[in-house]
């Protein structure tokens, strides 16, 4: 017994979710529905300035119906399961609504309990991430009351939203600590599990600079595997090879945490059956591999861009165009590149904006900015233009 029918199911109500379901209503669609249990929509960019101490919490929310676009039935639930034999969504309370195409977005799930200690030192005692709204402000408290001791910004392996996060927040750090006379008595850690700052050659060499200005000391292939809160002490171990684990000591630590696919995504017949357990969609065309009336964008996808809502105000037209051809029952010609985009805070007045395809080629959109250094122009993009053109645009389908 299905509870309703609905021509395009979208599932989840996020940056992605919204997106999609404007830009179809702006195009004529009449019957476009989105499953989003949350009362609240974040932007959650914002919340890297909040641990920084640069923007208020508050700024980055607002009423899930107030973003809700007109038109769009809003069902009030969260699913649980999906059956893409029989077109099928059912939400946690057993109300089951049938499709004819479906848009797969409920974004990554955060794995705290995947890093031993981390879910109960979380907010406490100097421990924090500005993964979560509410730790946002907590990250601002902890650096904002050290004037000296150790600071360690960790970056988890596997793929995560905006990877340039955990490493932002260590510059904002840094750059506060510098404007207050005590950075020379913080000993400063960023620990990533890659081999560099970033994957491209001109850009991480950038980011060393910036790294090596403040004084911190990077460690490149490792991660965090554990936080012993009562010691104040994190175990950095390589990644993928034997290497030997070091004790760090903190006083702050900042981490993100380990990310995949929400469960209910991973045990579903639409999941990659890998362990991040994503949506599996063509990385061009977006939609589904065995699935041809599911798609998926976003953070809960398969392709191999980099998990940003850049990349969705990239995707969204791909989706939406592909959707309505697939329901005309015309051939795909919609396709998205791979474009992500990095705003990496690298002060507290200044930003380098990193853009790429899936094959690493910089696509500057602002070619009369060299690319790969930080200006203080894009400092008040981050802080206005971007949180503007997210409400005033990108939720409205208009961008
Ligand atoms: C600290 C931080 C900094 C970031 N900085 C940047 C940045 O500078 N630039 C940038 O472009 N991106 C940045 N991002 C990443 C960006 O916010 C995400 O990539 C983007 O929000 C992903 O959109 P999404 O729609 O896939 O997921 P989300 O926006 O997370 O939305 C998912 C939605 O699905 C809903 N949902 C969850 N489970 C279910 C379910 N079972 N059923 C129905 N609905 C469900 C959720 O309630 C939520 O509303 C940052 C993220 C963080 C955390």
């Amino acid at each position: 017994m299905t509870t309703g029918k609905h021509r395009i199911l979208v599932v989840g109500g996020g940056t992605a979710g919204i997106s999609v379901a404007a830009r179809l209503l702006r195009r004529g669609h009449s019957d476009v529905a989105v499953i989003e249990p949350s009362a609240t929509h974040y932007y959650q960019p914002l919340w890297t300035l909040v641990g920084g101490g640069r923007a208020k919490a508050a700024t980055s929310a607002r009423p899930e119906a107030s973003v809700m676009p007109k038109g769009a039935t809003w069902i009030r639930n969260a699913a649980a399961t999906v059956d893409p034999d029989n077109n099928t969504v059912t939400c946690v309370d057993g109300a089951t609504y049938e499709y004819d195409a479906l848009v797969v977005c409920p974004g990554i799930q955060l794995d705290w309990n995947r890093t031993e200690g981390l879910q109960e030192a979380l907010g406490k005692d100097g421990v924090s991430s500005n993964y979560r709204f509410d730790l946002a402000p907590r990250t601002w408290d902890f650096i904002r009351n050290v004037r000296s001791g150790t600071a360690v910004f960790a970056m988890p392996s596997g793929p995560i939203k905006c990877a340039g996060a955990p490493q932002k927040i260590a510059y904002l750090a840094a750059d506060h600590w510098r404007s207050q006379g005590v950075l020379k008595d913080i000993d400063v850690h960023l620990v990533v599990p890659t081999p560099r700052l970033f994957g491209i050659p001109a850009i991480a060499d950038s980011l060393e600079s910036v790294a090596a200005d403040y004084g911190i000391t990077v460690h490149a292939g490792a991660e965090v595997t554990s936080i012993d809160a009562a010691a104040h002490k994190v175990a950095v171990t390589p990644v993928g090879t034997a290497g030997s684990t070091t004790m760090l000591p903190y006083d702050v630590l900042h981490t993100a945490p380990r990310q995949s696919a929400p469960d209910w995504i991973k045990d579903s017949p639409l999941s990659t059956g890998d362990a991040n357990g994503y949506v599996e969609i063509d990385k061009h065309t977006l939609q589904h591999v065995r699935y041809p009336n599911v798609f998926s964008l976003g953070d809960a996808g398969s392709t191999p861009n980099s998990k940003t809502g850049a990349a969705i105000r990239k995707q969204a037209p791909v989706v939406v165009a592909n959707v309505e051809a697939h329901l005309a029952g015309q051939p795909l010609t919609a396709s998205y590149n791979g474009y992500g985009s990095c705003p990496i805070v690298t002060s507290g007045h200044s930003m380098l904006l990193a853009e790429f395809d899936y094959d690493l080629n910089i696509t500057p959109s602002m070619p009369v900015l060299n690319p790969v250094t930080p200006h203080r122009s894009y400092w008040y993009l981050k802080k206005y233009g971007l949180p503007f053109m997210y409400w005033n645009l990108m939720l409205k389908g208009l961008a």
